[in-house]
Order: C-alpha cells, then structure tokens, then sequence
C-alpha cells in the first residue's frame, strides 16, 4: 500500500534542473508539500547516473546499482511509495584478481587466506580494518581522518605491502592520477559503511529492487505527477536567468526537445530553482557566482566511468563483483550481474559489466564500443581462458563524465553551500555528499533535505 500524502494548495513555482534521484526526490517531496514542480531533465529518460535500459524484456541499469543494508533512506522510499515487496537481499559474492587467479573477499577469513601478501601483512590489513570498524561510533574521527591521505595512513598502519597490493591497485583503478592524493576519510566510511551492510561476519548482502531500479523511477515519476508536477525530458537549461543576484527562471537550449519543452511551459519564472546538475555542469549554465563559490564548487573534481556491458551464453566467473588488482589489465572491475539475480530474470542469458573509473581525457573513455570490446577481449580471458567472442550476443557501451567525485583533504571546509550565494537558488549534488560516499541512497536524502530548506525559506519569505 502506498502512503501518498495529498498536497495542499501552494501556488510558489519550484524549478529542478536534474532528473536523477536527487532532483526526482526533491520534486516529490516539494509536490507533498503542495509546491507547483517543474522538473528539467536533458536526457531522454530520468534516472541521471541510476538510469536503465532494455535487456530480455526487463530493465538494467546503465552502470550497475546495488544497495547496502545501511541504504535506510531509499529503501524508506521504496516502502513509501508502496515497493516494499521489491526490496530484496541478496548474499554478495566478492573476489579479486591477481597472479593469474581469481580470490574470494566475502569473509574475513578470506583476507587471511589472500596469498599475494605475506601473512604477517594480511594479519596487519585484518587488524587495521577491525581497528576502522571499532571506530564507528565516533564521529569526531571525522576531523581527524580527513587530514591524512589512505597512502599515509595505510603505509604506516597497515606496512607498505598492504597499501602497494591491496589498497593502491583498487585506488588507482577508481581514481586514477589521484589516488595518492584521496583523503583516508574515504575507506574509513567505506569500511564503515560495508561492514555495517553485514548481517554477521561471515556474509554480506545487498540490495536490489525486483524489477531493477526501473520501478522506482517510474512510481517516483507517477508519484510527481499525480501532485500535479510536470516533468520535461530532453530539455536542456541552458542559462539560470538571475537578476540582481536573484534567481528567476530559466533559458532552455535550441535543440527541439528542449523548444518543445519551453513552449510548453510558456511560463519560465519561478519562486526558487534547485540545481542537481553536477558543479561542473551548473557552473556552464551560472555564471553570476561568485569567485569564493566557484571555489568551492571546483574543489572536488570528478572522475569518469566507461561501462561495457555483456549479454553472454555462459558466465565469465562465478564472482558477481570482481575487483581487478592485477594493473596489466585495463579495466578496474568485472560485474557479473548473473552471480547476483539469478539468469532467468533475463531469460537465462549471462549478463557481465565491465567497469572502469578514468579521467575523461583517457583514451578508454574515447573509444567506440568494439574498440573497447576489442581492447579488453585478450584481458577477458585471462579471467577465463575458455572465454571467446562467440559468447557474446550483444554488447552496449555507456560513459558517464560525472560519475565519482574526488574530495581533496580536508574538505568538510570547502564544500559548496546548498544555499548559494545567489537568493533562491540551490545547489544539490554528490560533491555535497560527504564523508559518504556517492550513491542513491545519498541523493534521496539530498533530494529530502534541499526540499525542507526550500519549504523552510518559502515560509520565511512568506
Ligand atoms: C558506474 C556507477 C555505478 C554506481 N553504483 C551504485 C550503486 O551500486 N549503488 C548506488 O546507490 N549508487 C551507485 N552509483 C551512484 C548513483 O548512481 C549516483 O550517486 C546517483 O544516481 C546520483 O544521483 P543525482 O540525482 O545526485 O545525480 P545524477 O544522477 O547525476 O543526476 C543529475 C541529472 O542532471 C541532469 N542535467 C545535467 N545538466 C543538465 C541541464 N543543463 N539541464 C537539464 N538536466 C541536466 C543530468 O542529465 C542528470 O540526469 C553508481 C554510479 C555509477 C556511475
């Protein structure tokens, strides 16, 4: 049963450049309150970074999604809008490439078994993550975290082999020329974060929406506009209108669709606009900042992802998330989506991701889809020697600019205010998420939290 509230009457206008879970949430929350939601999205579908496509007869996501049991906001969300049945928990099975063959990280006693270090620093690993998790509790670790790099820390708690083979190989995988540079704030919650998703040592599950993330988009989208919202895909903004420091509407691209959606409108003045474009992009359509702003927006830089995904007769592995150590190979992770959902759900077909985090300018991020199907081919089948082209049925290629911030050190002082500078303007995106990391979850709670800030200076205005 869903817990719908009826809006009440509001005549204040709220424009959300973004259709992703930040903006679909903000958009939602605002139309429970009453607000009049006008939500701008330049791609075709919602879902921004969380977005699905076709495969079987069902949906995926472009990127692969999951959940952890610490994902508490979401999965309110799902149960509000009546999904409850669809949240499902799921063991994970985790490994690990290296020397030629495939290791298991699901338990601790995995780590202890992990034979490309010696013992003595898989008991020093085993020791300083259990020290990390002890830490929990303590948010004023915070402080402290977040003025040493995961090098720093690691080198000296952890020695030297268990940042050079554990830590710096999925680091510089994920974050490229900046791994040396990434806060130890950042494993900490991670650690945190992972460890708190277990029901017990020894096994881990994540979540999944049955019906793929397609679900809650869709009862997000009906949910916006049975509060009356209306909702534009394909319309790009192209300019936030602001006069005397004031923001005051929008200007939409020349392409057609996003005509379309300004002739619809008519109307492009609103009360208050939230931004949930990433800083980069809002920075193209804002140019009234000002300079200690753009500062702030500017701290954290992004990192891009490239995903090749594969529809196979057969399974790679029998892992669902295989972190990729050995750095001869030139992607990051292998996702098999298969060891996760069980292959019926696509009608029996093996479906595999293949996942690398890089800077935009990266040749990977430039290639075609069978240019990179050509470049990886050799590196498949080290994974599995028996692995050939002819398992291959259909392949799609996805890239994402703003897929993972990176937070320099220190950086609970630099983060971009919601609030900006400029009145009734607001900026709500994953460089605001922090000390967790990016993730749905996050952006539901984002998209709850500008909506409480608007609805709190609407009243204040009033
Ligand atoms: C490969 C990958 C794997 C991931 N795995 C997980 C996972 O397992 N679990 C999880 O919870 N999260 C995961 N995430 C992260 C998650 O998808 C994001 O954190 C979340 O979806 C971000 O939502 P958002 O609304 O904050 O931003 P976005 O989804 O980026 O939404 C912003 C939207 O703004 C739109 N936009 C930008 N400029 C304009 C403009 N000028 N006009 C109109 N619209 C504009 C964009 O098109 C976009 O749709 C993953 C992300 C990636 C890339």
């Amino acid at each position: 049963m869903s817990n719908l509230q009826l809006p009440t009457s509001n005549s204040k206008r709220i424009a959300i450049i973004g259709g992703g879970f930040a903006g679909m949430t903000a958009a939602y929350e605002l139309g429970k309150l009453g607000y009049q939601t006008f939500l701008f999205e330049r791609a075709s579908e919602l879902g921004g970074l969380a977005s699905t496509f076709p495969i079987e007869g069902t949906r995926l996501e472009r990127g692969y999604h999951h959940w952890f049991t610490s994902d508490t906001h979401i999965i309110a969300q799902m149960h509000e809008l009546g999904l409850g049945d669809r949240v499902q928990w799921i063991p994970s099975k985790t490994g690990w490439f290296e020397n030629g063959k495939i290791w298991n990280m699901v338990t601790p006693l995995d780590v202890l078994r992990l034979g490309t270090i010696p013992f003595v620093d898989r008991l020093r690993l085993g020791f300083a993550v259990a020290y990390l998790t002890y830490l929990q509790a303590s948010k004023n670790n915070l402080a402290k975290y977040e003025k040493i790099t995961a090098l720093e820390w690691w080198k000296k708690y952890g020695g030297n082999a268990v940042w050079d083979k554990v830590w710096s190989p999925m680091f510089r995988g994920k974050f490229g020329a900046e791994a040396e540079h990434i806060s130890m704030v950042y494993i900490w919650y991670k650690i945190v974060l992972r460890i708190g998703s277990r029901r017990g040592v020894s096994k881990e599950e994540l979540g999944y929406p049955r019906g793929s993330y397609q679900v809650l988009i869709d009862a997000l989208e009906n949910a916006i506009r049975k509060q009356g919202g209306k909702i534009f895909c394909g319309a790009t903004v192209k300019r936030v209108v602001i006069e005397n420091g004031i923001a005051t509407g929008l200007q939409f691209a020349d392409d057609e669709t996003s005509q379309a959606a300004q002739k619809q409108l008519g109307n492009a003045q609103f009360d208050k606009i939230i931004c949930t474009a990433p800083s980069f992009a809002a920075l193209k359509i804002i140019s009234e900042f000002p300079r200690e702003y753009v500062a702030k927006m500017n701290a954290a830089k992004y990192m891009a992802a490239v995903l090749l995904v594969l529809k196979l007769k057969q399974p790679l592995t029998r892992i669902y998330w295989m972190n990729i150590a050995d750095r001869s190979i030139p992607f990051v992770a292998t996702i098999e989506q298969t060891n996760f959902l069980a292959p019926d759900i696509y009608n029996g077909k093996r479906v595999l991701y293949v996942s690398n985090y890089l800077d935009a300018a990266s040749p990977y991020f430039q290639m075609s889809r069978d240019e990179l199907f050509n470049a990886y081919l050799p590196h498949l089948q080290k994974l599995n020697p028996g692995f050939s082209p002819g398992w291959v049925e259909e392949t799609w290629h996805f890239k994402e600019a703003a897929a993972q911030p990176i937070m320099p050190l220190n950086y609970s002082k630099m983060i971009p205010e919601h609030r900006t500078p400029l009145r009734n303007l607001y900026l709500a995106n994953t460089t605001q998420i922090y000390p967790e990391d990016r993730g749905t979850n996050y952006s539901v709670l984002l998209g709850q939290e500008i909506a409480a800030m608007v609805e709190e200076d609407a009243k204040r205005d009033a």
